[in-house]
């Protein structure tokens, strides 16, 4: 038996926070590429909900019933904040250039973890709804799936997710999460043929 683990060694400086080197998928070990698959809106679109017309901060990701959400990358839990059907979980990454942004997990439920808490890759955040709790979230016809958000600024206090009237205001505060996706393609596995 080792006294230490050495995956704890080798990853786990014990003040700096875990550095975000590799974006992976919210939906666990599947290449990146098949995100695009499972996005039915997009970030920029007009949204009827809140203050008509506000721009869609994110991108909703279609997922399975129950389907476990994991974070982009390491990270530290920064917020669980809101309730149902709209409980978030928000993580803050530093990539190794220095540059921080926080990555947001939205209809979720049975969150297991804390604010405060380090995360990687492998940390189960939250699930997405089941089948009972998708119909009382009245989505409509919408199907389950996770709303994700990329905040390159905090200090809207989560205004631009519901209020941003044009894309420069939601652009001030988020930024289209394909692209943090596009620009780490594949970082987990390799790249699909097609591209
Ligand atoms: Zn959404």
């Amino acid at each position: 038996m080792h006294p230490i683990p050495l995956v704890l060694l080798l990853s786990a400086p014990s003040s700096a926070p875990l550095g975000c080197d590799e974006v992976g998928s919210p939906f666990g070990q599947e290449n990146t590429f098949a995100l695009e698959g499972r996005v039915f809106s997009r970030f920029g679109e007009a949204r009827a909900s809140y203050v008509r017309g506000h721009k869609h901060a994110g991108v909703d990701m279609r997922g399975d019933y129950r389907a476990t959400i994991y974070p982009v990358c390491a990270g530290l839990v920064t917020a669980v904040q809101l309730s149902f059907p709209h409980l978030t979980v928000v993580v803050r990454h530093h990539r190794p250039d220095g540059s921080i942004f926080h990555s947001s997990y939205k209809h979720v439920t049975d969150v297991r973890v804390a604010e405060g808490e380090l995360v990687t890759r492998t940390t189960a955040l939250a699930r997405l709804f089941d089948e009972a709790e998708h119909r009382r979230a009245k989505f409509g016809r919408a199907p389950v799936h996770l709303h994700f958000e990329v905040l390159v600024r905090t200090d809207d206090e989560g205004a631009a997710s519901w209020s941003a009237m044009s894309m420069q205001a939601l652009r001030r505060y988020r930024s289209d999460p394909m692209e943090l996706f596009g620009s780490r393609g594949g970082s987990l596995s390799p790249p699909s043929p097609r591209r």
